[in-house]
This record gives C-alpha cells, structure tokens and sequence, in this order.
C-alpha cells in the first residue's frame, strides 16, 4: 500500500500518563501503515517539560505559528501532589494555558455524535459547538469581604494620574465585593476566532451576555462583535448561507434546548465554562468530545477535551487491563490532518481523516467500544474491548473501508 504522502510538517505535542499509551499505539496502528507521517515532535510529557525548565511547551507553540498546525496529547498541569511524585523544579503552569496564551487562541467543543450514544435531549440532531472565551472576568477578577458598614468604589487612574471613580455600594453592615475586567484587544480575538471558526466549518455562529442588566461591561461584547461582523465577515457569511446572530443570554439557553443542534454557540468565559460541562454530559462523555484551539490568524491545535486519565494509568502500570476510550484523541489526529490537507491542498489526506473517523464511529455503531459507553449506550449485546484491542478493531474496519 502506498502511504500519503505529506508537505508541512505538524507539530505533534506528546503528553502524559494514560492518554501518552494510546498516542503511541493510536500512531502505530492507525496513522504510520497509512500516511507517511512528516511530523516536528515536541515531548511534552512532565518529565521533558521539568528537564527542559518548560521551554519544550513554549518551543511547540512557537513551532505551531510557524506552521499552523498541531496535535496534542493530555498533559498533567502539575499541582503540590505532582510537585512530589514527579520531583518538579517548579509546579509548572498549564501547558494549555501556556500555549492559549501564545496563540491568543478560543477553544472550540463540540460533541462526536454515534448511534447508540444518545444526547438526552431528544431533538439535539446535530452537534453543539461551544466557543469559550478563554481570558478574564471572574477568572481574573479581585475580591474583597467587607467586614462593616463602609462605601466601596471602582476607581480608574489613568496615566496621566487623573482619576475617574463610580460608586458600587453604600453598605450599612457586612458583605462581599468584586472587581472583574476584560480587554478589548481580547475580546476582538475572541470574535475574530468565531466568525472564522464558523465560515471554516459553515455553521452558524450565536452569541450571547447578559447586555440588558450589564450595559457597559456585557454591552462592550455584543459591541465588539457586532461592529466586527458588520466590517470583516457579513459579506462572507452571506455567501456562505451562514448567519451570526446575537441575543440575550436567557433566551440562547432556551433556544439551545429546543433546537436540533448544527451551531455555535460563543460565551463568555464563565458561561462557557458551564455550559460545555452541560453540553457534554448530555451528549455523552467528555471522551466523545472534539477540542480545538483557534488563534485569530488562522492557526490550530487538535486535541481531547479530557485529561490524562491518570486512574486508568495506574492500573495499566499494575498490570490489569485497562479500557479506556481513544476516540477523542483518534480525532484530534484526524482533525489535525485533515487541517493539514485542507491547507497543503492533499485531497487524499482530506479523505484518510474521513474514513478514519468514519472506521472508528463505525466500529462503536456495530457493537464494539470501551466500558465507559458500553456503561451508557442503547446498542445490545455489546462486546467490550479493552483499550489496545478497541484500537486495533478500528483499524481493521479503516482497512475494510480502504479496500
Ligand atoms: P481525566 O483524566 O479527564 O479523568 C477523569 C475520569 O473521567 C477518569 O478517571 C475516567 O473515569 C473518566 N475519563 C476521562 N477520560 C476518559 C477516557 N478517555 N476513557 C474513559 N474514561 C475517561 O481527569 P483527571 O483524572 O481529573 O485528571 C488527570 C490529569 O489530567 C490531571 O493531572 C490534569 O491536570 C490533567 N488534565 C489535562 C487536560 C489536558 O491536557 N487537556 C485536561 C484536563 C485534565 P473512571 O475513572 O470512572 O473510569
Ligand atoms: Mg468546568
């Protein structure tokens, strides 16, 4: 068989514990026999990240500008218990994090929908994207416990040292306050990444806040947003038969419950922290969600929506057999190389990742999956596989496909 053949590297960020395992068999099995893999890899598994003092996390990033495309394994973002089973230098910050702020990137979410796994909202026909605003509000906000009668302000100084000042509240005995804020040049990548994101997969794109109680801070998103679509993308979402649409955030959430799905959905950080939690339980698992990071000028990271699945590593290096699920980082292969394709005009590679995702939908619809949708699908008599041999039946099926 004759391999693809590719012309841009990808950048191929290795990670940890369990989900490390299934990227070299998932590599093995079901990229390498198929596509003449041209990939800059960049280890970003714990133990690299403490030798090199992190500069491999920031390395890739840098690497993922130059050539607009990565794929990305689970990684530990290291805590105090890390700090101590690793033997860390430092508690290094979140990889993720790292590389969102490089790219300036949004997340995109959206569920992989099989027969057999079904959303419990019964009209969801179609897929839930979820765009995410990844910087600021109540994730970078100041608070303060008031412990008396007393008057608190927002008070601005400019450079100039004059001072602008607004009263929030008057209070006549205990209470609690917060300051929260967001820039503009944030927000704007935010939208920016939207309508790019929506015009790429030519899906609607929603947004919504709560701009009727929130008239300057929520206002300034609807603002930015709309002021941005009217300028740079109307005119293309027009061509493309898309819309954007805005509206309040009481009614997005109405809306969303009764639609069939097939859409956008952009929020703010706090709400679409929230919501993909939602979205994704009734969908399914998070196991059966895509991610991906959009930056603003048109560069993308591939990865799963879940973590390392430390418990399952556990077990695998005690010997027992594991059955942890694949699909989320079999489609952040195939969505990173159908990016590749896409950018590289390879048709065939277009076609490899839509029969790759294809032979592994396939492969849970005819009955076989790990345990954790075997626990949750309407299918019968349903064999469970354990995480190399659920692997390998997806190959066999992609070779099927292939003739
Ligand atoms: P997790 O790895 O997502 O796993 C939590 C639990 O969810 C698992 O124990 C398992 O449940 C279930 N699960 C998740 N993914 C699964 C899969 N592919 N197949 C089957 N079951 C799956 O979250 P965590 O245990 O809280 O975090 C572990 C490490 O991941 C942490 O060090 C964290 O920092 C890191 N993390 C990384 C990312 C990322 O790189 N994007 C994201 C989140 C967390 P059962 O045990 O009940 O089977
Ligand atoms: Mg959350």
């Amino acid at each position: 068989m004759i391999k693809i053949k590719m012309k841009t590297p990808l950048v191929e960020m290795d990670g940890d514990e369990m989900t490390r395992i299934l990227w070299k068999i998932i590599k093995d099995e079901l990229i390498l026999p198929f596509v003449d893999l041209k990939s800059e890899y960049y280890d970003l598994g714990l133990e690299n990240r403490n030798k090199t003092d992190d500069k491999v996390t920031y390395d890739s990033a840098y690497a993922t500008q130059k050539y607009g495309v990565a794929v990305k394994c689970a990684t530990i973002t290291p805590n105090a218990a890390r700090v101590e089973e690793y033997d860390l230098k430092e508690m290094w910050k979140s990889p993720n994090g790292t590389i969102r702020a490089i790219l300036d990137g949004t997340v995109f979410r959206a569920p992989i929908i099989v027969k057999g796994i079904e959303p419990c909202v019964k009209n969801w026909k179609s897929p839930i994207t979820i765009a995410r605003h990844a910087y600021g509000d109540v994730y970078k906000a100041s608070e303060m416990k008031i412990p008396g009668p007393g008057k608190v302000e927002l008070v601005y100084t400019a450079e100039d040292g004059s001072t602008e000042s607004v009263l929030v509240h008057k209070f006549d005995s205990a209470g609690i306050v917060q300051g929260m804020h967001n820039v503009k040049s944030s927000i704007e990548s935010f939208a920016r990444s939207c309508f790019n994101y929506a015009l790429d997969t030519r899906q609607t794109l929603w947004f919504a806040t709560k701009d009727t109680i929130s008239k300057k801070y929520d206002h300034t998103f609807k603002d930015i947003f709309n002021d941005i679509y009217e300028a740079e993308y109307k005119d293309r979402f027009t061509k493309a038969g898309i819309e954007y649409f805005y509206t309040l955030i009481d009614d997005a959430v109405a809306r969303v419950m009764k639609s069939e799905g097939g859409f956008i959905w952009a929020c703010k950080n706090y709400d679409g922290d929230v919501m993909s939690d939602m979205l994704s339980s009734a969908f399914g698992s998070l196991a059966m969600m895509t991610s991906v990071l959009v930056s603003p000028s048109g560069v993308y990271e591939y990865e799963a929506a879940h973590g390392t699945v430390q418990r399952h590593y556990y077990k695998h290096l005690n010997g027992e057999e594991t059955s942890t699920n694949s699909v989320a980082t079999i489609f952040a292969w195939s969505g990173a190389l159908r990016k590749r394709g896409e950018l590289d005009n390879i048709p065939e590679l277009i076609e490899f990742a839509d029969n790759l995702e294809k032979a592994t939908i396939g492969t849970i619809e005819s009955g076989k999956m790990t345990k954790d949708l075997a626990l949750i699908t309407t299918l019968e008599d349903v064999a469970v596989l354990n995480s190399e041999d659920f692997i390998k039946e997806i190959r066999n099926t992609l070779e099927e496909r292939l003739g």
